[in-house]
């Protein structure tokens, strides 16, 4: 997701651009479409992008283990430091930032692995497929949001009850 900001870095201290996003990002193993809308704003070190995006990733449910898609929201916010100067093409030292994102020497921004980084933190520990959801039967593994099992509700086995304890803590 390249945007081309020369004009930008050309423009003073402040100036905005807004950003329409819709693009297919690969997300933890899928190709995701990620929307919204973002500023761009000089700043006087680059490029500040801004904004909320949505999109969804294919998860596993923590307690079904049912595929299903997962909503987020990725509030982005990251300063972009162009590798060159715009003007005179000379080279610009990097800042001394961990993680810090470059403006290449093309002056084209990437969003592509800010967009991932966000959407990596985003996604839930322990992601449920419905707040309801039901879960496996700790017995023989019948996916109860699908209707009842056949297993005697009373006499479970006391060490897959133990085990049942553990999985869904
Ligand atoms: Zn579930
Ligand atoms: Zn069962």
């Amino acid at each position: 997701m390249s945007i081309n900001v020369s004009q930008q870095l050309k423009a003073p201290i402040g100036s905005v651009r807004n950003y329409e996003v819709s693009e297919v990002v690969d997300i933890a193993g899928g190709g995701s479409l990620v929307q919204g809308e973002l500023r761009l704003m000089r700043t006087d070190r680059g490029i500040l992008a801004k904004g909320t995006l949505h999109t969804e990733v294919e998860v596993t449910c923590s307690r079904c283990l049912s595929l299903f898609s997962c909503p987020l929201a990725l509030n982005i916010e990251e300063e972009y430091f162009p590798a060159v100067d715009v003007v005179s093409g000379a080279w610009l030292p990097v800042p001394d930032e961990p993680g810090c994102f470059i403006i290449d020497e093309h002056h084209i921004l990437d969003l592509t692995e800010a967009i991932c980084q966000y959407a990596l933190l985003a996604i839930p520990m322990k992601p449920l497929c419905g707040e309801d959801c039901a879960g496996l039967c700790p017995n023989c593994g019948h996916n109860l949001n699908h209707g009842p099992c056949d297993c005697p509700s009373q006499g479970m086995d006391p060490r897959w009850s133990e085990l049942s304890k553990l999985l869904y803590m």
